[in-house]
């Protein structure tokens, strides 16, 4: 499950062939360790407005804020000042600085003209970025009832972000935060989204646009350990992306239900120990699976406030080849078991304090992939769910999202023949498979109190992949 190429072309000799030879050349990315800075360098924040101007402040936290944004009547940014993420912002590019990210905020555009000005001020900074670097756009959603040259603005940062993001290199990403009419950025999901693609955390994340639908949700107490106080149940955790959700919800505070299949008892039992966690052997397409699950988080945790709807199979054959066991199997353990656990908890009226589901979709299931007609049809099916499900948890402040993984290094993949492999590998802007640990951090950023605000939302962490939307 290593990447050869990838420590071949980033070591001595090996690096300068590849360099000659025009090859793909993909950068180490930087991931999370707790205690390290948020960003690789300074932060250039460019726009104007009120909106950069708060933004301005929180990220420069309580030494460089404007107090008098502060003292403002607004308990998420008075809460995030307060907080202070301490970076060293400037409003200005100044000249040989190396950038650890950029933030455009282009919120306050109302015709595609007005772009040239802040655009074309990241784009004399871009070449400079530090390795690892971080460009965030932060605009509002497009709707039909805007007025075009409003509506083609900010339809416009969507292809602007999708295509600089393909042209950053050296482990750097380019995503955005898209706010919906009325939502502030300093709502506690637009703080979250944002922090969270500045970060470490988003190693894996490329391209992508987050909607924050409202302002619900809070700013934790912690940033680096958001799920504190939290019980959360992944299923599927005995190995691969499972068993690193399981580690990074437990790493962030949240206390661990891991569920597998009896046949992984042990693997379990191993992962719910190392985690400080429990063990619950399950089936997740059993009739009562949902019941099992509550059931186990009231008597062992006393409370219930996040599942991780993580297992899942592939049975791949082209569709004229196709068994109906090939079929049913996956459309009953990727989709049909989410549905029934989701009714079970949903009517329990025990999963009502800002509840979470975090389900795993795939960009099988948004591309389409030959081979995977029964994989894309469950993994399609899950997107669906999350959106329609949404709405339902709104009531008492929950949220239904997906993560949707592109190229991930897991037992599931090492499975694909090694020619197809490496190119898979290679088929997207950072030119390198995920790990594990990069749909954790998705998946817990979805599951933590500041993601409250992003509802029905399928998230990719794919590096962003070359097929697909
Ligand atoms: P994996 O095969 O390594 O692990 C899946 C786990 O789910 C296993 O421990 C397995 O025992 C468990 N499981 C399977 N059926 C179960 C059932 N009926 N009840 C309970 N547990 C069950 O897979 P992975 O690569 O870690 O993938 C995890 C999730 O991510 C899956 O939903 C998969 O579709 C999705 N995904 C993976 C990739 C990738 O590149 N690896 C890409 C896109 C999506």
């Amino acid at each position: 499950m290593t990447d050869t190429y990838l420590n071949l072309v980033n070591s001595g000799v090996t690096q300068k062939i590849a360099k000659q030879l025009g090859l793909p050349q993909p950068a180490p990315l930087r991931r999370h360790r707790p205690g390290t800075p948020l960003v690789a360098g300074p932060v250039l924040v460019l726009g104007r407005g009120a909106d950069a101007d708060a933004l301005a402040a929180v990220l420069s936290g309580p030494a460089g804020g404007d107090p008098g944004v502060a003292a403002r009547d607004d308990a998420a940014l008075h809460d995030a000042v307060l907080d202070g993420w301490d970076l060293d912002v400037h409003r200005h590019p100044v000249p040989d600085t190396r950038y650890g990210a950029v933030v455009l905020v282009l919120t306050g555009l109302t015709h595609p003209d007005q772009l040239a000005g802040p655009v074309l001020a990241a784009a004399g900074v871009l070449r400079g970025l530090a390795r690892g670097g971080r460009v965030v756009t932060v605009s509002r959603e497009a709707t039909a009832d805007d007025a075009p040259a409003l509506a083609a603005v900010r339809q416009g940062v969507d292809g602007l972000l999708r295509s600089l993001a393909k042209e950053l290199r050296g482990g750097a990403t380019g995503n955005g935060v898209v706010l919906r009419e009325g939502v502030p950025p300093t709502a506690p999901s637009a703080l979250g989204a944002l922090r969270f693609f500045l970060s470490a955390r988003s190693a894996f994340v490329d391209g992508q646009l987050l909607t924050v639908a409202s302002d619900a949700g809070s700013l934790p107490a912690s940033w680096e350990t958001p799920l504190d106080g939290r019980v959360a149940v992944v299923t599927g955790a005995a190995r691969g992306i499972g068993r690193s959700i399981a580690e990074t919800l437990a790493r962030d505070g949240a206390t661990v239900v891991a569920v597998d299949v009896p046949a992984a008892g042990e693997q379990l039992a191993a992962v719910a120990n190392a985690v400080r966690g429990t063990a619950l052997q399950l089936d997740v397409t059993a009739e009562d699976a949902g019941q099992r699950i509550l059931a186990h988080a009231l008597q062992r945790h006393g409370r219930l406030d996040a599942v991780v709807h993580n297992a899942g199979i592939t049975r791949d054959k082209l569709l004229a080849n196709m068994t109906p066991d090939r079929w049913e199997s996956v459309l009953a353990v990727n989709i049909a078991s989410q549905l029934r656990i989701n009714e079970a908890l949903l009517t329990s009226g025990d999963f009502t304090e800002e509840p979470r589901i975090v389900s795993l979709a795939s960009t099988s299931g948004l591309a389409g992939n030959r081979g995977q007609t029964n994989y894309a049809a469950s993994k399609g099916g899950v997107v669906g769910m999350v959106r329609a499900t949404a709405p339902l948890l709104v009531p008492f402040g929950g949220t239904a999202n997906a993560v949707a993984p592109g190229f991930i290094e897991t037992e599931m993949t090492a499975r694909i023949p090694a020619v197809t492999r490496q190119v898979a590998r290679r088929l997207n802007s950072l030119q390198q498979g995920g790990l594990p640990v990069d749909v954790a951090e998705a998946v817990a950023f979805l599951a933590s109190p500041a993601a409250g605000g992003v509802v029905g939302e399928t998230l990719r962490v794919c590096g962003q992949n070359l097929v697909g939307r």
